[in-house]
């Protein structure tokens, strides 16, 4: 925490569910106010901020669909002029989706959805935080990757796609605003239990995984709670793999 401003905010797209939620908590117990976005899913993203309260801290709900640009501008602009003396200092870009199909087989709409979904949402909402940011000189960006933006995998050529340039848009920034002590840096998990790996076949997946199990949510926030923090400080520009050791 930059501890220039009484109240400090950290944004955490997709904070409803999952992998967002557990980086949600985890950055309330670290002391940060928490914006939650999500899509449509009041109920979840309401258990959220009960559970960020029940951890000390406070938040708020702002439900926006990242893949739209002017939905995201709008929903920023609006926070940042009823908070006039704040700024979010911690962005996490979380929210995603996955569409899974063979090439041959995978629909125009599915390559467009999960592509704007997964990357475009990295310019739609950081573009209108990252200003702020540079004036008050302290900032950290973390951008949820994953294994299949490293290494590709197949049916994934949607997702491996956003994910790879997810994680090259997050090496192109650091280098953009390293000099305003703003940090970039990418998350790439493997196999994480959430609703996004439900129809997986566990039992035989976890067999190609050395620490023979998927990942919990929690671990994964556990990284990016270190990301956002003040010890972090001098790691920028960096993809860091949490998969349980499966090649990367
Ligand atoms: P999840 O359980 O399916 O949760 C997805 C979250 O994203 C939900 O909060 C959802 O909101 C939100 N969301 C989806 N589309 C959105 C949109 N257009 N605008 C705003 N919010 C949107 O997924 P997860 O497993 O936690 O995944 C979180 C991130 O980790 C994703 O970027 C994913 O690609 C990445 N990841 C996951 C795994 C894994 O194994 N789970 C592995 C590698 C990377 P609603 O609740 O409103 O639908």
């Amino acid at each position: 925490m930059s501890n220039k401003y009484s109240i400090v905010f950290a944004l955490v797209t997709g904070g409803s569910r999952g992998i967002g939620r557990a980086v949600a908590l985890r950055l309330a117990q670290m002391g940060y106010r928490v914006v939650i976005n999500y899509m449509s899913n009041d109920a979840e993203a309401e258990k959220t901020l009960a559970l960020v309260r029940e951890a000390g801290s406070d938040g708020e709900l702002l439900k926006f669909d990242v893949s739209d640009v002017e939905a995201s501008r709008l929903a920023l602009e609006g926070w940042q002029k009823a908070h006039p003396d704040d700024y979010i200092e911690v962005l996490v870009n979380n929210a995603g989706i996955r569409k899974d199909n063979l090439l041959v087989w995978m629909e125009p709409e599915d390559f467009t959805r999960v592509l704007t979904t997964n990357l475009c949402s990295f310019y739609n909402v950081t573009r209108p935080l990252i200003t702020p940011m540079i004036r008050h000189k302290y900032g950290r960006i973390i951008n949820m990757a994953s294994l299949s933006g490293l290494k590709g995998l197949p049916g994934q050529c949607n997702y491996s796609a956003a994910k790879g340039g997810l994680i090259a848009a997050t090496k192109a920034l650091a280098q953009e605003v390293g000099r305003k002590n703003i940090t970039v840096n990418a998350v790439a998990p493997g196999f994480v239990k959430t609703d996004m790996v439900e129809g997986l076949d566990e039992a035989e997946l976890k067999k190609t995984i050395p620490m023979n199990r998927f990942g919990e949510a929690e671990e994964i926030a556990g990284l990016v709670g270190f990301l956002a923090s003040k010890e972090a400080g001098y790691i920028t520009g960096e993809c860091i793999s949490i998969n349980g050791g499966l090649y990367s």
